[in-house]
C-alpha cells in the first residue's frame, strides 16, 4: 500500500464524518479523514464539528443532558483520533471513480486512494442575504428550530419561507413562542397541504404573505425586521425577538464526477440497509443524505452503518482483488 492509499476515505468532520472515524478506527481498517476547515496541530485535528461549531447548547443529544455544540464536537474527535483513524485538513476538491472502481479523492493536498469513500461533507441552510443576517446569527437569527427555539420561551417569532421546512419547523417553535409569524415571498405555500392545514388550525401561527425581509435590526439581538410586500410595493416593520430562516438547505453533493442517485432537493438516496448510493463503494451520511430529518442523533446513526457496511464492501474488494 502506498502512503496514500487507504480502505476508507471519510470526507468531513461533522458528527457524522468523526463517527465514521470512530467506526473504522475500531475496525482497524485503514482509514483517514478529511475535513476543509481543519488545523493539525501537534498530530491532532482541530476545528472539526461541522455544525456541532455554530451550536450553542445541545440538549437531545442522549446521555448528555446539556453541552455546547463546539465541547461535543472537541469530545467526539478525541475519541475518533483514539482509535488510529487518521485525521487531515483538507479540502476534497473531486472524487474520481477509476474504470476498476477505485475511487481517486483529489484534494488540495494531492491525491488520495481508496476502494470506499464516505461521504459526510453536510451543506448549508440557505441564507436571505439580507442587511443584519450575519450581524445576528447565533443573537435571534436561527436556522434550526430542534436546535435553538428553547431559547425563545414567550417570545414572538418569526419565520422566513413557504417550504416544508418553514411550516414545520414553525409548527415546532409553537411550543416555546408567544406566537409565530410565518412570512413567505408569495401568496402560496410551497409545503404539503396538510402541513399548511395544521399551521391554519394553529391559534399561535400567522400569515404575512407577498412578503419580502428587507432587513433584520436590533441593539444586541434582534428586535425588528423592515419588510415589503411584494405586490403593493409597501413598506413595514415588524417587532420581533427572532427570525428563523428556512428557504432551503444547500447540500454538499457536487464533489463525485460520475452521477450518483439523488432527490429532487439534491440529497443523494441511499440504500437503507447499508448508507451505499447508487455508486458501489461509495457511502453516504447525515446532513447530504435524503432523509426525513437532520439531526446529529440520525447523522451518527446513518455513518454508523455507513462505515460497517463500508468496512464489508473493503473486505470483499480485498477478496476480489
Ligand atoms: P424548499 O422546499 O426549497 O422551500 C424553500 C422555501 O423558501 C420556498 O417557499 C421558497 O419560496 C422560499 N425561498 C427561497 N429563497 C428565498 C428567499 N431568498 N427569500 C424568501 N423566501 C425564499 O426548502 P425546504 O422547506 O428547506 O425543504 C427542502 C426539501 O426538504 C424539500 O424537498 C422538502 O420537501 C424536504 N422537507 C420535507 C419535510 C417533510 O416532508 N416533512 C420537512 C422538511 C423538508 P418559493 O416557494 O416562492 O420558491
Amino acid at each position: 500500500m502506498a502512503d496514500r492509499d487507504y480502505d476508507i476515505v471519510i470526507v468531513g468532520g461533522g458528527p457524522a464524518g468523526l463517527t465514521a472515524a470512530l467506526y473504522a478506527g475500531r475496525s482497524k481498517v485503514r482509514a483517514v479523514l478529511l475535513e476543509s476547515k481543519g488545523i493539525v496541530e501537534d498530530g491532532r485535528l482541530l476545528g472539526a464539528g461541522g455544525q456541532l461549531l455554530n451550536t450553542e447548547l445541545i440538549e437531545d443529544y442522549p446521555g448528555v443532558r446539556s453541552i455546547l455544540g463546539p465541547s461535543l464536537a472537541e469530545i467526539m474527535t478525541e475519541q475518533a483520533q483514539q482509535f488510529g483513524t487518521e485525521m487531515m485538513a483538507a479540502t476534497v476538491e473531486r472524487i474520481r471513480v477509476e474504470p476498476d472502481g477505485m475511487k481517486v479523492v483529489e484534494t488540495d493536498q494531492g491525491e488520495i486512494r481508496a476502494p470506499a469513500v464516505i461521504i459526510t461533507a453536510g451543506g448549508n441552510p440557505r441564507k436571505l442575504g439580507v442587511p443584519g443576517e450575519a450581524e445576528f446569527a447565533g443573537l435571534g437569527v436561527s436556522y434550526c428550530a430542534v436546535c435553538d427555539g428553547a431559547f425563545f420561551q414567550g417570545v414572538h417569532l418569526a419565520v422566513v419561507g413557504g417550504g416544508d421546512a418553514a411550516i414545520e419547523e414553525g409548527l415546532f417553535l409553537t411550543r416555546y413562542a408567544s406566537r409565530v409569524t410565518v412570512i413567505h415571498r408569495r401568496g402560496e405555500f410551497r409545503a404539503q397541504p396538510i402541513l399548511v392545514e395544521h399551521a391554519r388550525e394553529n391559534p399561535a401561527v400567522d400569515f404575512l404573505f407577498d412578503t419580502v425581509v428587507e432587513a433584520i435590526e436590533g441593539e444586541r439581538k434582534v428586535t425588528r425586521l423592515r419588510l415589503r410586500n411584494t405586490t403593493s410595493g409597501e413598506a413595514s416593520s415588524l417587532e420581533v425577538g427572532g427570525v428563523f430562516v428556512f428557504v432551503g438547505f444547500l447540500p454538499n453533493t457536487g464533489l463525485v464526477d460520475t452521477h450518483v442517485d439523488h432527490d429532487k432537493a439534491g440529497y443523494y438516496v441511499t440504500d437503507p440497509m447499508t448508507m451505499q448510493t447508487s455508486v458501489p463503494g461509495i457511502f453516504a451520511a447525515g446532513d447530504v443524505r435524503s432523509q426525513l430529518t437532520r439531526q446529529v442523533t440520525t447523522a451518527v446513526g446513518d455513518a454508523t452503518t455507513a462505515t460497517i457496511a463500508a468496512t464489508k464492501w473493503v473486505e470483499e474488494w480485498a477478496r476480489r482483488a
